[in-house]
């Protein structure tokens, strides 16, 4: 199988796989490269990259996906082939950092205002080395209280868009987040596009630089994938897939399994001409 997924989470964000474990397993379901996409960090890159080296014939893919916001909407960029190691860009992810356990903190304050206590500590608790925290591990402590029973749930009943206990901070826009993917050599590519209700962000953020959009991802309907497929040919944007893996968590897992949305390998050559 020639194919890549272009988008995993580790711990080094709300993943429960290690970085080197999300290698192994794109290795054991016979793809041949696999993209790091942790959330506004690029902390589990070092190790992947050294755990796809003791393969032949497999690529890892430094990546990242920036969360940002756009008319209250949680808008993701995707960015490839970035220099990770860039002092600017690591600045810059520091300062989003911040940004993400502020919101964190919004997400506790309404959990606890609906009698549904989790202290900071037990979130901090999940922190896994230099990684971040999310609502993934709030979807986990909840299940972990018998709050919920499974992950869909806790983001069905608390933590999705517009549900009681959603909070969004004041975010940079996608637009900055292209920019940022840009100054770091990157190539920025619009996530999931499908769970926005923000098509028009397309053509905007392609005349900003955007490279490509996700048109097919675990959470995008059949017709979904179809009429991303044609937006993308419209505005000449690469077309990229991935799984979304966040891991196992009661052995559930979230969004897709790695492999379960992939790209051939040609277009991981279009992503390394974006720049020639
Ligand atoms: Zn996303
Ligand atoms: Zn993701």
């Amino acid at each position: 199988m020639n194919q890549g997924d272009l988008h995993t989470h580790t711990t080094a964000s709300d993943g429960t796989f290690s970085p080197e474990q999300n290698v192994q397993r794109a290795v054991e379901k016979g793809l041949k490269a696999i993209a790091i996409t942790d959330h506004d960090t690029v902390n589990g890159i070092e190790g992947a990259l050294k755990e796809a080296n003791k393969y032949n014939d497999f690529e890892c893919i430094p990546g990242i996906e920036i969360s940002t916001l756009y008319k209250g909407q949680d808008i993701h960029v995707l960015g490839y082939y970035l220099d990770y190691k860039d002092k600017n860009l690591i600045k810059k992810l520091e300062e989003l950092t911040t940004v993400r356990d502020q919101r964190n903190k919004m997400i506790l304050q309404k959990l606890n205002g609906l009698g549904i206590r989790i202290d900071e500590e037990e979130l901090e608790a999940k922190r896994c080395g230099d990684g971040n925290v999310g609502r993934g591990h709030i979807a986990e402590i909840l299940m972990e209280k018998g709050i919920v029973n499974s992950l869909p749930e806790a983001f069905d009943k608390f933590l999705g868009k517009g549900k009681v206990a959603y909070a969004i901070p004041d975010r940079i826009s996608p637009i900055d987040a292209v920019k940022i993917i840009l100054y770091a050599k990157g190539i920025p590519v619009l996530a999931h596009p499908g769970i926005y209700d923000a098509d028009e962000l397309i053509p905007l953020l392609s005349e900003n630089g955007l490279a490509g959009i996700e048109y097919c991802h675990p959470d995008h309907t059949v017709e979904q994938v179809q009429q991303y497929e044609e937006i993308a040919e419209k505005y000449s944007l690469i077309k990229t897939a991935g799984s979304d893996f966040h891991g196992f968590r009661n052995g559930e897992v979230f969004h897709g399994d790695i492999g379960s949305c992939s790209v051939p390998l040609s277009t991981l050559e279009q992503l390394k001409n974006f720049y020639k």
